[in-house]
């Protein structure tokens, strides 16, 4: 089975859910849903078994999924094969300009050796700088032809 990020769009608004059906519907654990609910997912305690609201699911697990997907620190270089924001080895990281307000700013991953990338304004980069070390690469001049004046010697 492919491993999934559940999707908080399946669970129905106006349903409510026993961990069971929460378990069956994001093709997970029971004790993951028991650890969603100990980490605050709300449930309906009065009631045996445990039902979990169908919004109450969809709310808590939209808001995790922000909560994960956390902005990178100064400093840092969101890693996808890691999946997590990594300090660029020995903080270093080059910026290759793409046009002149921003660019690529790039680095190697200190645990997979894996290039990392993230996209960054110049107006931008002393706020993500942090401590690295940024070497600017030579900005890439295209020589744009049409820009040079045409000289028509013919007309006379
Ligand atoms: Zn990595």
């Amino acid at each position: 089975m492919r491993k999934r990020r559940p999707t908080y769009r399946l669970a129905k608004i106006h349903r409510s859910y026993t961990v069971e059906d929460v378990a069956r519907l994001f093709g997970t654990h029971k004790n993951t849903v028991r650890a969603w609910v100990k980490a605050g997912l709300p449930t309906c305690d009065s009631k045996r078994p445990v039902l979990i609201l169908g919004r109450e699911l969809a709310a808590y697990l939209q808001a995790r999924r922000t909560k994960n997907k956390r902005p990178c620190k100064p400093g840092e270089i969101y890693c996808v094969r890691c999946r997590a924001p990594k300090q660029p080895a020995g903080n270093m990281a080059d910026y290759t300009p793409i046009t002149e307000t921003f660019g690529n700013l790039e680095g190697i991953c200190p645990d997979c050796d894996g290039m990392i990338y993230q996209r960054a304004s110049v107006a931008k980069l002393p706020e993500i700088q942090g401590n690295l070390d940024i070497t600017f690469a030579e900005a890439q001049r295209q020589v744009n032809e049409s820009e040079q004046p045409i000289v028509n010697s013919d007309l006379a």
